[in-house]
């Protein structure tokens, strides 16, 4: 009889967002008076640049006429995003990446859950703690990761990294050497950003071990840090170990107009095997290409008005984070992140676990963060809170927070 993919069945519910969404409604329902700020928000709030929204409109005229009509895109994505990413995000960061290999694509969830895909059932993946769920799950899926134990959280075939204050929430290289390694830098949820140096460890260990450096940079463009690199091809050898998922979403707001690219550099080779001819093979073959306009949405982020329009985005998200860590610093908390990510990552006073914490915030401050360790073990008495906030909001709840 035809059975599941019973791997689906393995996977634990996603209780984080849900029971967070419970707890306000019924604050809420008992406390009809009270506002609630939300600063548990992973997702942007402010209108698309004026320069993307023009782009936009010019390219649905183009789809309205058929001298300029366009159908299916090329397979990797328009020549004309391809070649500015490769020139702005690279040449000019000093990087050798060829337009060629790079991969357009709907965003950096889709990659980061697909790429996978490409490797060894029996492949052995490490994650940091905590974690996006993302390359958990979809490794889960595959049936790369055993099983899961409810008591410690984890899976019996992951590697897990933790990362914590001792090791300034970058992980340590481990003992058990995986294939594939999941880094994501600057990190949700911790804010934390890796320095040039300990990311030239990994890309070494990776080097010397055989092993793939799946690197997400979503949060590239939070970046303000001198020696945070960027991109993991700033590393010297990270041609030969690395792949490169990027994003609009956080860059320049396009969470809900999806675009994203994925690295693969030709000289990235596994068992024999190059990946840039596999991942090509998988994006012919699933992925028809991410709508033009909003490929020509994404080329006008690279435009001088784009560029400026973008950046205030990200300086007025980081004027928040700043202001939220100054603030938490000046109530006595104990806070990290926040410098090179819209993330404040902040450790739950008197002993309080991260729930404990959620609820005497939700309660006594009317403010709604998210418990650390809804994203792994070691996540555990932490709290993050968002910068993506109006400032008006941001302000008023720090403004709680230090009343409490
Ligand atoms: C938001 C986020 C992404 C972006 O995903 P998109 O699908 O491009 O919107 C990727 N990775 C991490 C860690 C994120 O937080």
């Amino acid at each position: 009889m035809l059975q599941v993919n019973d791997n689906y069945l393995k996977l634990p519910g996603s209780y984080l967002f849900s029971t967070i969404g419970k707890k306000v409604s019924a604050y809420t329902q008992a406390n009809p008076d009270k506002k609630i700020i939300r600063l548990g928000i992973g997702d942007v709030t402010l209108p698309l640049a004026p320069a993307v929204v023009k782009a936009l409109h010019e390219a649905v005229e183009e789809q309205a006429d058929a001298a300029t009509f366009k159908g299916y895109a090329p397979d990797l994505g328009y020549a004309f995003l391809r070649d500015v990413i490769a020139e702005k995000d690279f040449k000019a960061r000093g990087c050798e990446i060829a337009a060629d290999e790079i991969f357009i694509s709907d965003g950096a969830k889709s990659d980061s859950g697909n790429i996978q895909e490409i490797f060894s059932a029996d492949a052995k993946i490490a994650v940091c703690d905590p974690v996006y769920p993302v390359y958990v799950d979809s490794n889960v899926m595959a049936g790369r990761c055993g099983n899961y134990d409810g008591e410690t959280e984890q899976w019996s075939n992951i590697v897990y990294m933790p990362c914590t204050a001792e090791n300034g929430f970058a992980p340590d290289l481990p003992k058990e050497t995986p294939d594939l390694i999941y880094l994501c830098f600057p990190n949700n949820p911790t804010g934390a950003a890796i320095t040039k140096d300990r990311l030239q460890d990994w890309v070494d260990y990776a080097n010397k071990n055989g092993a793939v450096i799946i690197y997400d940079a979503a949060y590239e463009a939070y970046v303000s840090e001198e020696n945070v690199p960027h991109s993991i091809y700033e590393c010297a050898g990270a041609r030969t170990c690395a792949i490169e998922i990027r994003s609009f979403s956080k860059k320049a707001g396009f969470t809900g107009l999806r675009l994203g690219y994925t690295v693969v550099p030709k000289d990235l080779v596994c068992g024999g095997t190059a990946l840039h001819g596999l991942w090509a093979r998988r994006h012919g073959t699933k992925f028809n290409g991410a709508p033009y306009i909003v490929q020509r949405a994404g080329a006008a982020v690279y435009t001088p008005e784009g560029e400026a329009q973008t950046r205030e985005q990200v300086a007025y998200y980081m004027k928040n984070a700043a202001y939220i860590r100054a603030g938490l610093q000046e109530a006595g908390y104990t806070v990290y992140g926040g410098t090179n990510a819209p993330y404040i990552w902040l450790k739950a006073p008197n002993g309080m676990t991260s729930w404990q914490f959620f609820d005497y915030l939700l309660e006594k401050g009317n403010v709604v963060g998210t418990p650390g360790s809804g994203f792994g073990p070691s996540g555990e008495t932490y709290f993050r809170l968002t910068a993506f906030g109006s400032y008006e909001n941001t302000v008023e709840a720090l403004r709680r927070i230090k009343s409490l």
